[in-house]
């Protein structure tokens, strides 16, 4: 989609530190990351929240969360845990109108969120 900053990482107009891609997603490092470690995992297709996402495509977020799980397998916070964030409209902070999940590891985290 044009104007979308996320799309445009993904057709490789702008550049980003691409941690893993496959044919259906990327994960790539957060430019302004809040712990250690702190990867985006984004579908290739455009939905700008989940909201967005239609029913027939769901398997997108089950592709999405497993990945995410196994990044944190191979980065080695599996055990000692990992939190995965998926900001959705306005009032939970969403900034970037294309979905994606948050995955943040190698600190304790705190709850509530802010
Ligand atoms: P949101 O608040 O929408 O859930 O999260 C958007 C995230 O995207 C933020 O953590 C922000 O740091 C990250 N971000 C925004 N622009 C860029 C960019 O151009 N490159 C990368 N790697 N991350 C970005
Ligand atoms: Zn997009």
């Amino acid at each position: 989609m044009e104007d979308c900053i996320f799309c445009k990482i993904i057709n490789k107009e702008i550049p980003a530190s691409i941690v893993f891609e496959d044919e259906k997603m990327i994960a790539f490092n957060d430019i302004n990351p809040q712990a250690p470690i702190h990867i985006l995992l984004i579908p290739r297709e455009h939905f700008a929240s989940l909201n967005d996402i239609p029913e027939e495509k769901k398997n997108i977020l089950s592709h999405l969360l497993l990945k995410a799980r196994q990044i944190a397998q191979e980065k080695g916070i599996a055990e000692k845990g990992y939190r995965i964030v998926l900001n959705t409209e306005k009032d939970s902070g969403q900034e970037v109108f294309h979905i994606h999940f948050h995955l943040l590891g190698r600190r304790r985290m705190h709850w509530p969120p802010g």
